[in-house]
């Protein structure tokens, strides 16, 4: 399916040119207008079948979304955290992440993407954190090192998305994942990938999704 018809902006449909696709693959034609009309959703979806972009594109029209929006201005020097917050299992997962949300969001001026890793240097995670922010990527458990030393406001998180769930919680991140999503308004939009929804994943589902809308492909 063109990408054309999901509803996307000129600024998004434009870093996908510049990447060269040519259709949405199965999981973005279904997630993306999902998404867009503010779904939750559950989704079943391979790696290598372009489920990064189909919360990445999403997630970038929020930050389009409330850059238009008078009343989600934002002061100088106010610490306001991300309004999206993306959950990976793995630094590297994580990484790509982020690769992902630079590349597709680089017709979008001034967007800031930050991503906070365990193993790597927490001055440089504090100062993105407490600096202006739209997208942030994390792995749970460092996360929840800087809510605990209250160095992290999730308070404006519009879209929450926890990437490769299932992962997550054989890593035994369940509680972390409980934690940081209390820290995030109820009014959030929560997006969940997973190779399975059976078991404890589809329980955390439960807890966390609102009238999901279930994707597999
Ligand atoms: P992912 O499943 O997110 O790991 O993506 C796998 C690969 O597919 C990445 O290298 C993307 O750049 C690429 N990709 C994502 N969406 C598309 C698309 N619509 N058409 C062609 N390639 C894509």
């Amino acid at each position: 399916m063109s990408f054309e018809t999901l509803g996307l902006s000129p600024a998004v449909l434009q870093s996908i040119k510049d990447s060269g696709y040519e259709n949405a693959t199965d999981v973005q034609a279904q997630a993306i207008p999902a998404a867009l009309a503010n779904k939750d959703l559950m989704v079943s979806s391979r790696t290598g079948s372009g489920k990064t972009a189909a919360f990445i594109l999403p997630a970038l029209e929020k930050i389009l979304a409330a850059r238009g929006d008078n009343t989600k201005r934002r002061e100088k020097g106010k610490i306001y955290g991300p309004r999206v917050l993306v959950l990976a299992p793995t630094r590297e997962l994580a990484m790509q992440v982020a690769k992902a949300a630079q590349t597709y969001g680089r017709h979008i001026p001034g967007l800031k993407v930050a991503t906070v890793l365990g193993g790597m240097p927490y001055p440089l995670q504090i100062r993105q954190l407490t600096g202006p922010l739209d997208i942030l990527i994390a792995t749970p458990g460092r996360l929840l090192d800087h809510l605990a030393s209250g160095k992290c406001v999730l308070e404006n998180v519009e879209m929450l998305v926890l990437d490769e769930a299932d992962r997550m919680l054989d890593m035994g991140f369940i509680d972390d994942i409980h934690v940081v999503a209390g820290h995030t308004p109820p009014t959030r939009q929560t997006v969940m990938f997973s190779a399975t929804f059976a078991g404890h994943v589809g329980r955390l589902a439960q807890e966390l999704l609102k009238e999901p809308m279930r994707i597999e492909v």
